[in-house]
């Protein structure tokens, strides 16, 4: 059961999601021009290009301050946003993005195939944006990401990989970065949270079963990639708060690790291999559990 924590739930519990504030985490610098502004229930990571600013996932609106001091306190300005790439349309990883386009004016990307998905079924997304608190939104993708495009700006090049399975367009992204003279390729996974594809989940969201088939070929599809550091869209995926904590306490290259790519690949095939032998009440039951793991600080709402 513990194996599935990582790719089960990605909600924390509502206890924490009634308070935003509980989320916030301190910002950083992982690597170069790499920075983590995300909270802990969802990482956003700051891209600087020399030409404007990239963010790759936004979170919901009632997280977004958090976002912006968080820009502000790495020492950007959010009226340089350029770019916000969407990895996926789940709304934990979109929420804020029209708010974040008024203030900057930034073009948005998202794969061509969820953001036809979100044209199309507008009540469903409808009813995930409010499922959050806040005034999420849908909003209008401007450059719809086919498998293999290239996102320039700037020092920075980003390789989009169509990765269904956690969504029906789900990308992954690749690209290179470069701190004193060294070249690190950077890695993220679109979507590794398998509790979209239960059976279930695809009848309730109308989404085809195949997807369960596509979720296991999308990790063959990058298996071999190149990837020196290795990013998640939820801090449980990477342990990017753990990695920070051991900078703090001298270790510079905690974010630089050529194996670990592999062996969260191997991990999340593992963990879905068994996930869909499961039975509904042990899909119901890790989806119920998972959340009260995944969190820092969540001794308080234990017993709830
Ligand atoms: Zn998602």
């Amino acid at each position: 059961m513990e194996k599935f924590n990582r790719f089960g739930n990605m909600f924390p519990p509502k206890e924490m999601l009634d308070r935003s504030y509980l989320l916030a985490e301190e910002p950083f610098k992982i690597k170069g021009n790499l920075y983590s502004i995300g909270n802990t229930w969802c990482s956003s990571h700051l891209i600087d290009t020399g030409e404007g600013l990239i963010i790759l996932d936004v979170p919901c609106i009632a997280e977004m301050p958090y976002l912006i001091d968080a820009i502000w306190r790495i020492g950007f300005d959010p009226k340089d946003i350029k770019y916000i790439i969407v990895s996926h349309a789940h709304v934990d990883h979109y929420g804020c993005v029209n708010a974040l386009k008024q203030i900057s004016g930034a073009k948005t990307f998202m794969g061509k195939i969820d953001v036809k998905d979100m044209k199309e079924s507008l009540e469903r997304f409808d009813d995930m944006n409010k499922s959050q608190h806040g005034f999420n939104e849908s909003f209008v993708t401007d450059v719809e990401l086919e498998d293999g495009d290239i996102v320039e700006l700037g020092n920075t090049k980003i390789r989009c990989v169509l990765t269904p399975g956690h969504t029906i367009g789900t990308m992954s992204h690749f690209w290179d970065l470069e701190e004193d003279g060294k070249t690190y390729h950077v890695g993220i996974y679109g979507g590794a949270g398998f509790g979209s594809v239960s059976t279930g989940a695809l009848k309730r969201m109308n989404l085809p079963l195949s997807l369960q088939e596509e979720f296991g070929k999308s990790i063959d599809k990058v298996w071999n990639e190149n990837v020196d550091i290795m990013l998640g869209n939820h801090p449980f995926h990477n342990d990017i708060y753990d990695k920070h904590e051991r900078m703090i306490a001298g270790e510079q290259d905690a974010f630089v690790d050529s194996s670990e790519w592999k062996r969260f690949l191997t991990e999340l095939r593992d963990g879905y291999t068994r996930f869909l032998k499961m039975s509904k009440d042990e899909v119901d039951n890790m989806y119920k559990r998972s959340a009260f793991l995944n969190y820092r600080n969540i001794h308080n709402f234990e017993n709830n």
